[in-house]
């Protein structure tokens, strides 16, 4: 037994019952006790409280005490716990009192007084004080287990994920936190309800079917392993929450084997769409830099290219290690690399907007002209993190812009050459009508003398003729330009139409005082041509060389032959052309002085109109000078038909006016146009009549029955096509030689009036000659 004293407090009124209790102690074992005594029930309670040096280690208690019983004492001494501070034994002095209810209110062990002896009172200290050291552990251990327990309610109640053991078996939650209600709305015994559906029920469908996945995991884990997952999940209103789970192992099975796991839930909804609003807005920044630009690139905050840069290296072929740095500079145009790589380092120290234009060497070693620009992205603290540059490839772009800028330059040469055209044209046609005008009045006055008369006669009929080749010219341009012109093609001898060529320029170097020099060679040339046409360009040539030399000027037509060609070169030693100007001589419209052409007279259209039936006669033309005031060049160059053929009478001779006896009728709403042609007819011997419009036509003809009608188109009433009809449909319609006198002679006029029934086609202003060969031509066919 223990050799410490035992602090014994002995609660009993009666001194005879404490000493007996003492002797018997202190015969039962060799323990040493210290007694302390107390007569009352309050005044043990006193030195319990008080006991400075330490609680008795039993206190033995009489049932019956003068103020108050052993319950009370008891409980007092409880004070609200489940055991007194120190063991206490009750002795009981009768049967009455009921020993279990002792010990419920807190006594170790009981004793009936009567029948307690050494060995019962000794044995019940020792047992008392042993139990006693046992009930209070126990009970210590329930009060931590309960504040465990509390630690963790209070735990999981706190946490913001939610807290869930799930059992593997029968799939269901054995345990949910409270948070699952703030979180899904749902409380933890509903949880609990949905038994093994809770997770169908409530995962999506997605993830659902990674879920066994996530569980296969879980079974594999040690102990001290997790095993994460992510997931959606229904709230109560239908809305879906993002989880992220982290699962241990709770608890296994007899084999080992998992059967429960412990896991987390945090929500991570708002991550989740800022993660796709990132994607999102990730994917768009991509697209729309991909719709607007070729390739995208990035370089760190010190401008220099970094790791894989998938645009760049496909659009120029260069290797990752091949443009890292400042290696893509190699890839840019030679002559632009070093100003790029200053532009670059600039905007990089400046930390602004890079915009640059470049050549940048494609993959396949073309090199097309890019538009570059960068943007510094910056941190929150204002310093750069990267900069992300865009190319867009303007090859295509830039070649269009410089085909617009000519394109425009063209049309707004061509513009200006029309805006000088018609005031050249306008000055060019008023300028024979004054000498017509004065003419006109001249022939007007009284006493006028017959060689005066004949003088101002011929001065209009130049000015006349004048007029007309202007108004031919244009309008054969307008046709080939149209493409409407056909040339009647036969093989014809050149020198035929060169002599009629020259026949008409004639007079005209003549009366300038020129001299023209024509040679020939031997050997008769053929050339494939419309005689009237080709004709028509050394007629054009010849009188440019007479125009543009001075008085007394040289003019020279040279022929020669050169292998299968023949060139045809007219030379003068006038005023030369100046080398800037010659490129342009045969565009439409040019004249290369204008001031000089108001003196000398023309249009700009005589060198098109030459170039064009040149080329129509499958030939070259060319022009040469060796500058101003130095004289020009103009070389013919056509192709030589070269089978003998039997030499072809060029047409075109003039024939001299003859006389004729025909009844004629002109119907023409032009009166004076009208009279003088019938006039002038009358002259040559023929009967004539006049009418001025398609109707009046139609009647006159009735009357009269002419041999010939000259019938104008545009006309009054009835049209000079209907009337032709009208006159055709008479019997005495059909044998008259019907003349159609228009403005237009175009070959659709002149189809159109043959349909009509017209016999020929005449075309204003009427060629008094061509007239009279016309008549002489039908004095035969039509009596
Ligand atoms: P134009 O009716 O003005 O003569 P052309 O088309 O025949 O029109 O000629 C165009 C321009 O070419 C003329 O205005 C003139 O400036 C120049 N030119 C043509 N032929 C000669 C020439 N033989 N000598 C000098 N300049 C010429």
């Amino acid at each position: 037994m223990k050799t410490a004293t035992l602090k014994i407090l002995i609660i009993d009124d009666s001194p005879e019952d404490r000493a007996e209790m003492r002797r018997m102690l202190l015969a039962g074992s060799e323990t040493r006790y210290r007694f302390i005594e107390a007569e009352l029930g309050a005044e043990g309670l006193r030195i319990c409280r008080d006991s400075g040096d330490g609680l008795p280690d039993v206190v033995l208690l009489d049932f019956h005490l003068p103020d108050m019983n052993a319950a009370d004492v008891l409980a007092e001494l409880r004070n609200g716990a489940d055991l007194p501070p120190c063991p206490v034994v009750v002795l009981t002095g009768s049967d009455q009192e009921s020993g279990p209810d002792l010990l419920r209110a807190g006594a170790q062990d009981y004793l009936g007084k009567s029948w307690t002896t050494v060995e019962s009172l000794t044995r019940a200290v020792e047992n008392s004080i042993e139990r006693f050291a046992l009930v209070s552990e126990r009970t210590r251990s329930a009060e931590r287990l309960r504040e465990r327990e509390h630690f963790l309610q209070r735990l999981t109640d706190v946490s913001p994920s939610i807290i869930v053991v799930f059992d593997l078996v029968e799939k269901r939650c054995v345990f949910v936190n409270r948070t699952v209600a703030s979180v899904l709305g749902y409380s933890p015994e509903e949880i609990a309800a949905m038994g093994g559906n809770v997770v169908p029920m409530l995962m999506h469908p997605e993830d659902l079917a990674r879920f066994p996945a996530h569980l296969e995991r879980v079974r594999m884990l040690r102990n001290d392993e997790t095993a994460d997952f992510e997931h959606r999940t229904r709230d109560r209103t239908g809305e879906w929450h993002w989880f992220h789970n982290r699962d241990a192992v709770f608890a296994r099975d007899a084999t080992g084997a998992v059967c429960q796991l412990i896991g987390t839930a945090i929500e991570i909804t708002e991550r989740k769409q800022a993660e796709e609003a990132l994607r999102e807005s990730d994917e768009r920044y991509r697209t729309a830099t991909a719709a607007v630009s070729d390739l995208m690139w990035t370089n760190n905050a010190d401008g220099l290219m970094e790791g894989e840069q998938r645009g760049w290296g496909d659009f120029t072929g260069q290797s990752r290690d091949e443009y890292q740095g400042y290696g893509w500079s190699n890839a840019v145009h030679p002559d632009d690399a070093q100003p790029t790589i200053e532009e670059w380092t600039r905007a990089v120290a400046e930390k602004r907007t890079f915009v640059f234009e470049h050549r940048v060497r494609r993959h396949d070693s073309e090199w097309r002209v890019c538009s570059a620009r960068a943007v510094p992205i910056l941190n929150a603290d204002g310093t750069i993190r990267e900069w992300v540059g865009v190319h867009t490839d303007i090859t295509e772009r830039k070649r269009d812009e410089a085909r617009l800028r000519k394109l425009s330059a063209d049309l707004s040469d061509a513009d200006r050459r029309k805006d000088e055209f018609l005031a050249t044209l306008a000055h060019e046609l008023r300028n024979p009508l004054a000498p017509i005008r004065n003419g006109l009045q001249l022939l007007k006055m009284p006493g006028v003398q017959p060689a005066a008369v004949e003088q101002v006669r011929s001065m209009m009929e130049r000015q006349l003729t004048h007029m007309v080749r202007l108004i031919d010219d244009l309008m054969d341009v307008s046709h080939i330009t149209r493409g409407k012109l056909q040339l009647r093609k036969e093989h014809v001898p050149l020198a035929a139409v060169l002599e009629s060529a020259l026949e008409t320029i004639r007079p005209l170097v003549e009366q300038a005082g020129q001299e023209l020099t024509v040679t020939l060679p031997q050997q008769p040339l053929m050339v494939d041509a419309d005689a009237t046409r080709l004709a028509q360009v050394f007629q054009n040539l010849l009188h440019n060389a007479a125009k543009y030399s001075d008085r007394g000027g040289h003019i020279q037509l040279n022929v020669e032959v050169q292998e299968r060609d023949v060139m045809v070169t007219v030379k003068d030693a006038g005023i030369g052309i100046a080398a800037d100007q010659l490129p342009h001589i045969f565009e439409m419209f040019t004249q290369v002085d204008r001031s000089l052409e108001m003196v000398r007279g023309g249009l700009g259209v005589g060198l098109t109109l030459v170039k064009r039936l040149v080329e129509m006669h499958g030939g070259r033309v060319e022009a040469m000078s060796e500058g101003l005031g130095r004289g020009s060049e103009f070389v013919v160059r056509l192709p030589i038909v070269v089978e003998a053929s039997n030499p072809h009478e060029s047409g075109g001779a003039a024939e001299h006016p003859v006389t004729s006896s025909f009844r004629i009728l002109v119907v023409d709403d032009n009166r004076d146009s009208a009279d003088s042609l019938s006039e002038m007819l009358k002259m040559t011997g023929n009967d004539t009549r006049t009418a001025y419009d398609g109707q009046a036509g139609v009647d006159v003809a009735g009357e009269f029955r002419p041999d010939v009608i000259l019938l104008d188109i545009g006309l009054p009433k009835l049209n000079g096509y209907e009337a032709c009809r009208r006159i055709r449909n008479e019997p005495w319609g059909q044998r008259i030689v019907l003349i159609a006198v228009t403005g237009w002679g175009q070959d659709e006029d002149r189809r159109r009036s043959h349909e009509a029934g017209f016999d020929r086609h005449l075309v204003k202003p009427v060629d008094p000659q061509a007239l009279m060969t016309i008549l002489a031509g039908i004095d035969v066919a039509k009596p």
